[in-house]
């Protein structure tokens, strides 16, 4: 009756830093068997518990610069290390087109640039409750020096700045919450009617035949019907 469209959906996360959004991503995969996460890759060096092609795909800055040159990536960006990070073009249109819904762990820049490109995307910022949780975060994970916190606090505040620029914004006040919600999200983006490709109906004569021809027989109308039936 409704046609609607069958390749997935796309979704973009970003967030702030420590707002939890690796392992609400993790869960959310988990829990959802139609759900992929698209892996990037990148230049910069693995850390310490990463794995190649889980985390991302890990790669020499020159073999990145071959991939920009023969346009494997959909969008890329450079960190203010030098390090680039690429989503990769091909595999995330495939995932896309067989059905399946795709998720993005990408920055600010990198879900603009998304955006242009798939304007029906969604665009969710995942935050921790307050800016004082942050804190606590980044100091128990301990393993960065004063400056780099204070660096990663600057960058958290003006990516807050961009939150008006994302379709939702999910607080991760308790992960089980944060992915109740973002499957909310997806669900309800199904029903958008955006997604309608035709609509087709049966005629109002169609559907109303029978109901004509069995008042023509006996000449009675709907009321006296139901008034006799009692
Ligand atoms: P990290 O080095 O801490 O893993 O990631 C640094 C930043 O790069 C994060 O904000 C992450 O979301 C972003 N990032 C990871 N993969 C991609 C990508 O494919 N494209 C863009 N634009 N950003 C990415």
């Amino acid at each position: 009756m409704i046609k609607q469209k069958k390749n997935g959906e796309l979704i973009v996360i970003s967030g702030t830093t420590c707002a939890g959004k690796g392992t609400v991503i993790e869960k959310l995969v988990e829990r959802n068997d139609n759900l992929s996460l698209s892996v990037s890759y990148t230049s910069r060096p693995k850390r310490e518990g990463e794995v190649d092609g889980k985390d991302y795909i890990f790669i020499s800055l020159e073999e990145f610069e071959e991939k920009i040159k023969k346009g494997d990536f959909l969008e890329y960006a450079k960190s203010h290390r030098k390090d680039y990070y690429g989503t990769p073009k091909q595999e995330l249109l495939e995932l896309l087109n067989s059905g399946k819904d795709v998720i993005l762990e990408i920055n600010i820049e990198g879900a603009k640039n998304i955006k242009e490109m798939f304007p029906e995307v969604l665009l969710i910022f995942i935050m921790a409750p307050s800016m004082e949780e942050v804190k606590k975060r980044i100091i128990k994970r301990g393993k960065e020096s004063p400056e780099q916190i204070i660096e990663r606090f600057k960058s958290a505040y003006k990516e807050i700045n961009e939150i008006p620029n994302y379709n939702y914004v999910v607080i991760n006040d308790n992960v089980e919450n944060a992915v109740d919600k973002i499957e909310a999200i997806i669900k309800a983006s199904k029903c958008q009617v955006d997604r309608i490709e035709e609509i087709n109906v049966e005629s109002e004569e169609e559907i109303l035949h029978e109901f004509l021809i069995g008042k023509e027989f006996d000449n009675k109308t709907m009321s006296e019907k139901i008034m006799e039936e009692e």
